[in-house]
């Protein structure tokens, strides 16, 4: 009753040639039997809905701001990303809790205000290595998941979760498909428990997800899909990623 939602994480890689060329590859790539988006860097977000305009492909940022408006030099709001068409926004990526010090706290904050504005939030969790070395995978997704639950009250069931191994990210070590599956059950067990939703809800998979580990991954019962970094930037891989679902 979950279709599969595959989502490109293009983090800081793209160019405007670039980017017409890979667009262009998936587009003539359709249809597809899961549902396809792009998460792009900002300042592609008007030229990426243009080209995607009147498609089933849908578009979304890599981060929002927890701010309505105001004095946030640099920052992007929901409302911003609305006009630009955007249907999703990853909050709490892996890198910016690491790089920009992003608290559980305000990722549930911008996981609420991108929702208030009509975005879907892509709110990403995972362990680092030396948390699942110490038994505390459990733990810590939990942790960072109850944040959101949390903040988002009745409204929790619209996010979208993915869980993403930090270990797995941009390293070519994949987490197994039992390995994702179990924290997968956890996580769906938690959503359950917060907001009885749970069957409705997507959960992806992110960390080197390829054309050749992708099917396997999919068809575990509590994978809706995934979260694809490196192999998101060459249609061909996206394409086939997109087609094992
Ligand atoms: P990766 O990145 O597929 O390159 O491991 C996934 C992500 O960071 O979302």
């Amino acid at each position: 009753m979950r279709r599969t939602l595959v989502v490109g994480n293009w983090k800081m890689h793209g160019s405007r040639p670039a980017n017409a060329e890979l667009l262009a590859g998936l587009l003539a790539a359709r249809p597809y039997t899961a549902d396809v988006a792009v998460c792009v860097p900002a300042v592609f977000l008007t030229e990426t809905a243009a080209t995607l305009a009147g498609s089933d492909i849908r578009w979304g940022a890599q981060d929002v701001s927890a701010h309505e408006q105001g004095a946030y030099t640099g920052e992007i709001s929901a409302g911003m990303l609305h006009e630009c068409g955007c249907r999703y926004a990853i909050v709490g990526h892996s890198e910016r809790r690491a790089y920009h010090a992003e608290s559980d706290a305000l990722v549930a904050q911008k996981a609420q205000a991108a929702l208030a504005r009509g975005v879907t939030p892509i709110v990403c969790v995972g362990e680092t290595l030396a948390e699942r070395e110490a038994g505390q995978t459990e733990v810590v997704v939990k942790r960072q998941l109850s944040a959101v639950i949390h903040q988002l009250a009745h409204c929790a069931a619209e996010m979208v979760v993915a869980y993403e191994p930090v270990w797995a990210i941009g390293t070519g070590r994949t987490a197994s498909p039992e390995q994702a599956q179990a924290v997968h059950a956890v996580l769906r067990a938690q959503l359950q428990a917060a907001t009885g939703r749970a069957d409705t809800m997507k959960i992806l998979y992110g960390g080197s997800v390829k054309p050749d580990n992708a099917a396997t991954l999919f068809a575990q019962p509590d994978i809706d899909g995934g979260l694809i970094g490196g192999a998101a930037l060459k249609a061909a891989d996206f394409i086939a990623i997109c087609r094992a679902a």
